[in-house]
């Protein structure tokens, strides 16, 4: 599932071939994009509109038109876009939308899954959107304090409080799990039990992972490709993820595989201790 980085490479792949245009034509093939509404009715609604600038918050890519609406995408489990530098789009039976644009160019949305939405914000609706949905960026002036500001008073996991993204907005799975090793804190830790040097460790472990993840374009698993269909380099640079059974890359102890929250969760059993049994009553 594509997570900030991945989300991040797409809108600065994209974002060149979408700002400036004009769109004259839209086509919706899958009605799951758009509902409740028709895909018809959306794809009209699309055609005129000139991109002003495609910006990122959370896992969302916030495509803002100069009317001051705003096409909100999520790309869920499997979406991702796809642009052909040659201006030819191959066949490609995942293809769910396409929108062409007055400079020539042709973006194609493609969603194996197709829980991936698309969401047409009329002007204004944007703030109050993501603001329910969505805590502050991990990225730019996050701090440790700040961190555990959020993270204050919860017994639930580190990790499925970092997962939650009312938390912080762009973490899931593979980087939560990464961001955890270099912080070398266990997943299981009650979210609200870290101490100063801990929160210190944890808001620099997210930037770190994020960081690599956004260098490296992303992690290309199953289904994320980058816009012009190159792979990401960041599966090359895990520490934690899919390497159950490998070798720590620290300390040489094989890094273990175990459910948190109902998600595959990988560690160093050594490099990130188990929390403290609770005294029985
Ligand atoms: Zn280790």
């Amino acid at each position: 599932m594509p997570e900030l980085p991945e989300v991040e490479t797409v809108r600065s792949d994209i974002a060149p071939v979408l700002e400036g245009g004009r769109i004259t034509d839209a086509v919706i093939a899958d009605p799951r994009l758009v509902r409740p509404f028709a895909p018809e009715l959306v794809a009209a609604e699309l055609v005129g509109e000139r991109v002003e600038a495609v910006d990122r918050r959370g896992k969302y890519l916030i495509v803002r038109f100069e009317s001051g609406r705003v096409l909100l995408i999520h790309l869920r489990m499997t979406g991702s876009l796809r642009h052909a530098r040659s201006g030819t789009l191959g066949d490609d039976p995942h293809r769910r939308a396409v929108l062409t644009l007055d400079n020539g160019a042709d973006v194609a949305y493609r969603d194996v899954r197709r829980f991936g939405t698309w969401e047409l914000l009329e002007p204004g609706q944007l703030t109050g959107y993501l603001a329910g949905r969505l805590g502050p960026e991990p990225l730019g002036t996050m701090s440790s304090a700040r961190l555990g500001a959020r993270l204050a008073g919860r017994r639930a996991p580190l990790k499925a409080a970092l997962l939650d993204q009312r938390t912080l907005a762009g973490l899931g799975n593979i980087y939560v799990d990464e961001a955890l090793w270099y912080a070398r804190l266990h997943p299981q830790r009650p979210a609200g039990g870290l101490d100063a040097d801990e929160l210190w460790r944890l808001n620099r472990g997210i930037r770190k992972a994020l960081r690599l993840g956004i260098e490296r374009q992303g992690a290309s698993l199953r289904d994320y490709a980058r816009p012009d269909g190159e792979s990401g380099g960041m599966q090359d640079e895990f520490r934690v993820y899919g390497r159950d059974g490998l070798p720590c890359g620290r300390c040489r102890t094989p890094i273990a595989k175990t459910r948190v929250g109902g998600r595959g969760t990988h560690f160093c059993p050594r490099c990130q201790q188990a929390p403290e049994p609770s005294a029985a009553p």
